[in-house]
Order: structure tokens, then sequence, then C-alpha cells
């Protein structure tokens, strides 16, 4: 069947390309409709999986990985399907913004959302309501963003389902990274439109800052093609058998700026470091009488993500630990 507002049908096999259309009325566009980039590669019975890149529009690891994918995999290749939102924050990924351009939401702040909505609001409605009851398990590829970088790793939020929870975690592992972050408030994001659809859910945090790494596309790439093998949906890549140390987010791993400043951090990417420790030093190159501030870590951890701009405002996130949860 088609699904109001898409141009392809879900259900067809071998690889379409097409677009969720909806309504998206505007000063320039009476009667205007904004397209969302689609990509569906079927064959066999196996399972789906639905892969979004994008949510966040400037986290480019995600949106380059799956434009390779969808381009690369043949829909002979594969025993399921494949749903592809490369890009599922358009507007966003076109002017390269965290937010949405259009309504200046957050879409992964956004879930259930709503069809009478706004432009972000609707594609929620339909990534929640359309797409992931037609799937099995979830891949949602982040990284940093232009104002965080992280070492890169995939991110389970953590269901009260134990089972969901378990299904979630071994697709997680199969990624094969040294890490895997959990969390476990969700909010609006996606993973609580996965959890009220009672499908497993991955995310990731792969690197960040305004360019995106080729490593961290081309683990984008790879981590997913293993994630898709340990489903059974695609043959021949390797899984890895490594057991990933699991990292929190909690809310004592935060470091926020106290005051605007210019941050000189202490410790790269990865440094395992404890409460107390010097972080770095805030400093004002524009006022030399005044001495550096000293930040200090808030709690034992890894630090697992830093914010690659040195000029922070108050508020800004520094950086954040991966608190070990054994
Ligand atoms: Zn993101």
């Amino acid at each position: 069947m088609l699904y109001p507002g898409f141009d392809i049908e879900l259900g067809a096999d071998g690889k379409s390309i097409g677009n969720i259309w909806v309504y998206d009325v505007t000063n320039e566009s009476a009667e205007g409709k904004t397209a969302t980039p689609l990509v569906v590669i079927k064959n066999g019975d196996g399972p789906t999986a639905l892969l979004l890149g994008g949510i966040h529009g400037d986290e480019y690891v995600g949106q380059l990985a799956l434009t390779r994918l969808a381009q690369e995999i043949a829909a002979n290749e594969i025993n399921g399907r494949l749903i592809i939102v490369p890009a599922a924050n358009v507007y966003a990924s076109q002017s390269g913004t965290r937010l949405s351009p259009r309504d200046g939401k957050n879409m992964n702040g956004c879930f259930p959302g709503n069809a009478d909505g706004s432009v972000t609001d609707k594609i929620c409605n339909i990534i929640e309501n359309v797409l992931i009851p037609e799937c099995d398990f979830i891949v949602d590829l982040h990284s940093g963003g232009r104002s965080l970088e992280y070492v890169p790793a995939p991110l389970v939020p953590l269901s009260k389902d134990e089972a969901l929870k378990g299904r979630s975690l071994d697709l997680a592992a199969a990624f094969g990274t040294e890490y895997i972050y959990v969390i476990e408030d969700v909010g609006q994001t996606t993973a609580a439109a996965a959890h009220r659809n009672n499908k497993p859910l991955i995310a990731t945090e792969l690197g960040g800052g305004e360019l995106a790494d080729p490593d961290a596309i081309d683990l984008a790439y790879s981590g997913t093609l293993k994630v898709l093998a340990k489903a059974g949906i695609i043959q021949g890549k390797e899984v890895s058998p490594s057991v990933p140390q699991q990292l929190a987010f909690g809310p004592n791993a935060f470091l926020r700026a106290p005051t605007d400043g210019v941050f000189l951090p202490k410790h790269k990417l990865g440094a395992i470091v404890h409460k107390g420790d010097v972080a770095g030093h805030l400093m004002w190159p524009h006022e030399p009488e005044r001495l550096a501030h000293e930040l200090v870590y808030p709690n034992d951890g890894i630090l697992v993500c830093r914010r690659p701009i040195n000029r922070v405002k108050k508020g800004d996130c520094i950086l954040h630990l991966g608190i070990p949860t054994t």
C-alpha cells in the first residue's frame, strides 16, 4: 500500500528512491510541501531495519554514511528490507544547522510528533506512526554536531523492558567499538518512539565537530553493516565478538561553562579522569590582567565528549564524561 504523503511503496521489491511529502505552507509558498528523502531496498522475507540520519541537521557523519549505503547496497545483497531516511530533518541538513530553520525545533525532542503541527512535528509523527511500526529495529545515526565531539560509539537507551533492552544491547555490541553509551532518560527522542512501539533502537555518537571525519563516516558505514549482519539482513560481514564496556551519561557527568570565556582543555578525548582533577581553564585574552579560572571534572570517568570550539558562553556544555556502569 502507498501511505499518505509517500510517493514510493514501502513494500515494493528492489530499490526505490522517493520522498515523504508533508504540507509546509510558508509566506513564499502557498500550498507548498516539504519532501523528506526516502530509500527502500527490499528482497526476500527477512527483517526490516529503519536507518535514520540527519535528525540533527549539523551531524553529517550519519547522513553521509547512509547516503553511501543507500547507493552501494543492491537489493540482491540483502534478505529483508532497509528503510533509509538519510536526512530526516531535511531543512536543517540543507542549512547545516542542528535545529530546523523552518520551525526552530529540535527534531529529537519532538516525538511523538503531531500530524497537524509544524513541519518537524509532522515528520516525527510519520517516523513514529508509519516507519517505526513497519520495522523490526532502528539505527539512528548521530554524531556531536558542530558544538560537540565524541569518542565514537553506539548509544543504547535503556528500556525498562529487559527483553527489549537486551535486543538493543546485542545490536549495539555488533557495532564493534570499545564502548557502548547507555542512557536512561529518553525524553521525546527517537528512543521514546521506539520504546512506545516495542522496537529495539540503537543510536550512535560518532565523532563530531564542523567537519565530518572520514574515519567516523567509515565507522558509521561498517558498524551499520555489522548490525545488519547481526540481524540476518546482510551476509558475509564480520560480527565483532567483543563485549564493549558500558558508559552512562548521568547528571554528574557534565561540565558546563560557569561564565563566558575561552576554554583551554587539559586532556584529549578518551582520557581516564577523576573527580576534582583539573579539566582545563577559562581564560580571557582580551583581559590579560584577569587570571585563568580552573575547572575540574565533576566525577570519575572517561572523557568521551568535548566541545571542539574554544569560545564558550555561560551554560555551554564544555565536556562530559562516560561513567562505567560496572
Ligand atoms: Zn544528534
